[in-house]
């Protein structure tokens, strides 16, 4: 309540809670020997003694976050507010395996340490978000079929030989649903957000929260399939999957093979920009190939927000005007009535920020201060 200034005076907290005053006292004494908070001034007088405000310490520490992509990657250094002390790109084929992707992580984060001011000690958790299904408990990616070596790699046991701080690691769509949600979004409960990157994945908020389902597969939307398309072969080893007619790699084949120099996703950007007749047309088809896709999804989770991420989504004009155009063709109205198609406003920073978010909800949660605190009694 004192973070996101519902109650910042002693009173007020009484109020909220119910709790005693003697209670609220003792406790907010507590967080203000963690230095959690502060006593920020006084509020307002209406006459007599004005109460106290306090303020959410979000320099308490800070959080080590990744966003580890394919072959491009990005860190953090964020304090409790998930606001980067220090940021960078990293490339880096994360096809290179565990040890020598995550060494290369730990010593960057180190550098960015040192330039924030800060030391391993001040690290309260660390966030990762990787490229492919993660066992969320273990921390592991499960299967990962553009991450070879890292199946089972347990990510957290990793850094915990390294540093003294929980360490939380999940899939990167859902990172990016996360960030975006919090960042833009907290009062839309259910909010779709769709990575359109090499391939294609979908962060699924219900209720407020991230969606895994029961293996940590859900949203996995680049394979389902598309109409008209039964000649394109997937990597999954089906046909028509979205992916395979509508992904970054997809594109870029057919540009190439059409005599263009395209390689990935970013040269279909780059084309797109130039005003490429031929990217722009494929790029639109995509969007639509997309929108059938997203119907369906509108039709069965009628969310609020559908959210367009990942590299491919900055040719968003583009993009968006073939997934708005099928999209309300094909879903029910009552479905559409509402719905917001919008391009990701956090861009290529959506997953570090979600990636601090998913830490610092962690360690401010109430049993975590909880355990906190009965430490500092202890001792
Ligand atoms: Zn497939």
């Amino acid at each position: 309540m004192i973070r996101d200034g519902e109650a910042v005076t002693r009173a007020e907290l009484a109020r909220r809670t119910g709790l005693a005053r003697s209670t609220v006292a003792q406790r907010v004494d507590a967080l203000l020997a963690h230095e959690l908070v502060y006593e920020a001034g006084d509020s307002a007088s209406t006459g007599g003694r004005p109460p106290t405000v306090l303020a959410f310490n979000r320099e308490a520490g800070v959080v080590l976050a990744a966003d580890l992509g394919a072959t491009h990657s990005r860190l953090a250094v964020t304090d409790l507010g998930a606001q980067p002390l220090d940021e960078t790109p990293l490339e880096i084929d994360i096809g290179e395996g565990p040890e020598a992707v995550l060494e290369r992580v730990h010593a960057q984060f180190m550098e960015m340490l040192e330039r924030a001011g800060r030391t391993p000690g001040d690290v309260r958790g660390i966030g990762v978000g990787v490229p492919g299904p993660v066992k969320a408990a273990a921390g592991a990616p499960v299967n990962p079929p553009i991450m070879p070596g890292w199946d089972g790699f347990p990510i957290p046991e990793w850094f915990a030989k390294r540093y003294e701080a929980p360490v939380l690691v999940d899939n990167d769509v859902n990172i990016m649903a996360l960030g975006e949600h919090w960042s833009h979004w907290r009062d839309t409960e259910h909010l779709l957000f769709v990575k359109i990157g090499t391939g294609i994945g979908c962060g699924i908020v219900a209720g407020g929260a991230i969606h895994r389902g029961a293996q940590g597969a859900a949203g996995d939307i680049g394979h389902i399939s598309v109409q008209g398309h039964d000649d394109v072969v997937c990597s999954c080893g089906n046909v028509g999957c979205l992916e395979a007619v509508a992904g970054g790699r997809a594109l870029a084949r057919r540009l190439s093979e059409i005599g263009l120099e395209a390689e990935g996703t970013r040269d279909v950007v780059r084309l797109v920009r130039s005003g490429d007749a031929r990217a722009v047309r494929m790029v639109r088809e995509a969007g639509r190939a997309l929108g059938e896709v997203l119907a369906a999804c509108v039709n069965f989770f009628n969310p609020g927000v559908i959210v367009l991420g990942g590299d491919l989504s900055e040719t968003h004009e583009q993009l968006l005007s073939g997934v708005r155009e099928v999209t309300f063709q094909r879903s029910l109205p009552l479905a559409t009535q509402a719905l917001v198609t919008v391009p990701s406003r956090l861009g290529d920073r959506a997953g570090i920020t979600g990636a601090a978010i998913m830490v610092i909800e962690h360690v401010l949660a109430p049993e975590a201060i909880d355990r906190m605190l009965r430490g500092h009694v202890a001792a």
